[in-house]
This record gives C-alpha cells, sequence and structure tokens, in this order.
C-alpha cells in the first residue's frame, strides 16, 4: 500500500457513490484506499466488492471548502 499524502480519516463518516451501484460510508480501515492521485482524487476498493474500484474525488468548494466525496469512475477488475 502506497504511503497517503493526506490524512483519510478526514473523510470519516462521509458517504460515497460507488462502481458497484450502491453508497458506502467512508471509514479508514474498513475502505481500502488503494491510491491517492493528484487534485484530491483517490481510488477505493469496493467492501462489498473487491473487484469493484472507484474513482473518488473530493468536492471543494472555492478550492477551501470540503464539501463531500464525488464518485467519477468505476472500473471492474477482471481478476480470477
Ligand atoms: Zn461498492
Amino acid at each position: 500500500m502506497a504511503s497517503l499524502r493526506r490524512d483519510m480519516s478526514t473523510f470519516n463518516g462521509d458517504n460515497f457513490q460507488c462502481a458497484c451501484g450502491s453508497e458506502h460510508t467512508f471509514y479508514t480501515g474498513a475502505i481500502r484506499v488503494l491510491s491517492e492521485g493528484f487534485n484530491g482524487k483517490f481510488v477505493v476498493l469496493c467492501p462489498n466488492n473487491p473487484q469493484t474500484l472507484s474513482l473518488i474525488k473530493t468536492k471543494m468548494k472555492f478550492g477551501i471548502i470540503y464539501q463531500g466525496l464525488q464518485y467519477l469512475a468505476g472500473c471492474e477488475i477482471d481478476g480470477e
């Protein structure tokens, strides 16, 4: 697991739309964060479907006010 620049626990309790079609609540430890990219985007693993990845973005107002988590895209890992 790559080291994270941001303290992801700040998102605890926030809901996010998942690629599996349902909504999950983010908790560090319960939701695996696979990578954190630029501009507040990060990839999380679905807690119900371990082969489903979701690209999530932190919604910011004026660049400073945190407004929640926004689902951008999903991906299925074609694993066996
Ligand atoms: Zn899911």
